[in-house]
């Protein structure tokens, strides 16, 4: 009888997990707290480091077919005037831009409905000496198996079991996201972020004539909306930006716009311990600065497959797993947080010799992400 596998947590990580897990002949489960499996949340980019693996599990023709693939990434100033124009699409595997909610739906319909336990919320596990785990359930049920992968978001139950409850950093700045509709954008594959002082605009068409956009601005955590609602507000900010920055926020639903406080977690020193691991943002939060949380956890189940494919004793292939992963994780976290960190400067000193730099800092961290990120294999 093939291994169980219990994934706490049904969001992109943990569908992922269970996808690449059943293509290895494991036998997985996935519990999911929230009563059906679905995603809301607006777009999101997949980077050639996560489509090549979509590609191995037979599921990159189905996200092309939805998604907008990326041809170039332009960096613009708040006038429209381009700082750089980063050609993408180039590598053995594509960028690609689409709603959320369709690659969660494209990696469900990857799985069997069996395979798919919705209304279960994790609350405690515990390991036996048998070399089995029992996760329990709010409930009252159980379930068991050789291993548990919490990949159960940012607010994680197994990471807080595991390592007690962690305190996000907040990084200094709010983050609107929002989905249009009807509003052409200039150049097929192209999107774009447009840096301002203490403020940033991203627009990525996401597929069936949508454009994702995403707002930034400085401030406290928690900050309320402003007085004349969340959408104004953002015009407000955004006033006399570049077209078509105040038609993507117009024509967007205002009860539709999310809002985040910018957050991430340190890197943890160790993730899991026997046979309970961590996945995704259970794991290793990242802010959403080079567009890698989720690709990372794409990457994460890819690695945990060939881990425990290769290695009979679950304990063992799971700290080998933990051991290749924790330093790229980091290494992206940290990536991303210095981009967003620049991108949001407000001193005019700091934002006049970022602007001169751009350019060259533009195409270093291309560099960087096309030799280091974009080439993961697996
Ligand atoms: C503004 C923003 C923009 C982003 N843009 C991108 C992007 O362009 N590209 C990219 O790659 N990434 C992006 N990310 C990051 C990406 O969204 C996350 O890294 C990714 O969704 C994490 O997936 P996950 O499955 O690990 O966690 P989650 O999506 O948080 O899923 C966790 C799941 O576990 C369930 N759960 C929680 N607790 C329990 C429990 N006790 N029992 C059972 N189930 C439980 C939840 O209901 C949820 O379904 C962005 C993030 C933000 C905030």
């Amino acid at each position: 009888m093939s291994r169980r596998v219990i994934i706490a947590g049904g969001g992109i990580g943990g569908l992922a997990a269970a996808v690449a897990l059943d293509r290895a002949g494991l036998d997985v489960q996935v519990y999911e707290r929230a009563p059906v499996f679905a995603e809301a949340g607006a777009g999101m980019s997949l980077w050639p480091n996560a489509t090549r693996i979509l590609r191995s599990w037979g599921l990159l023709d189905a996200v092309m077919a939805v998604g907008e693939p990326v041809s170039s990434f332009d960096l613009l100033r708040p006038t429209g005037a381009a700082i750089s124009e980063i050609p993408m699409g180039v590598g053995d595997s594509p960028a690609v831009c689409l709603h959320r909610a369709d690659l969660h739906r494209i990696l469900r319909q990857a799985l069997s409905p069996g395979q798919l336990n919705p209304s279960r919320i994790l609350t405690s596990f515990h390991e036996g000496e048998d070399g089995r785990v029992t996760a329990r359930f709010g409930d009252g049920g159980e379930a068991s198996g050789e291993g548990l992968i919490g990949a159960d978001g940012v607010g994680s139950v197994v990471r807080e079991r595991l390592h007690g409850r962690a305190s996000p950093v907040y990084r200094g700045y709010t983050i609107w996201r929002g989905i249009a509709r009807g509003v052409g954008v200039q150049g097929k594959g192209h999107i774009s972020e447009t840096w301002g002082s203490g403020q940033r605009f991203g627009v990525m068409p996401i597929g069936g004539g949508q454009v994702c956009w995403y707002a930034t601005r400085n401030g406290p955590a928690g900050r309320p909306d402003g007085p004349g609602g969340r959408q104004q507000e953002i015009l407000e900010l955004f006033r006399g930006w570049h077209n078509p920055v105040a038609d993507l926020v117009a024509a967007t639903d205002p009860v539709q716009i999310l809002k985040n406080d910018a957050r991430d977690l340190p890197p943890l020193s160790s993730w899991g311990s026997g046979c309970v691991s961590l996945l995704g943002d259970a794991a290793h939060p990242i802010t959403p600065n080079v567009g890698q949380g989720a690709c990372m956890a794409i990457e994460d189940a890819a690695i945990l497959a060939k881990c425990l494919a290769a290695e009979p004793d679950t304990r063992v292939a799971l700290r080998a797993y933990e051991r290749a992963r924790r330093p790229r994780t980091a290494y992206v976290s940290r990536q991303s947080n210095r981009v967003g960190a620049i991108g949001q400067f407000e001193n005019p000193l700091l934002v006049g010799a970022r602007d001169l730099v751009a350019r060259a800092f533009l195409w270093a961290s291309h560099d960087m992400a096309f030799n280091s990120v974009y080439a993961f294999q697996v």
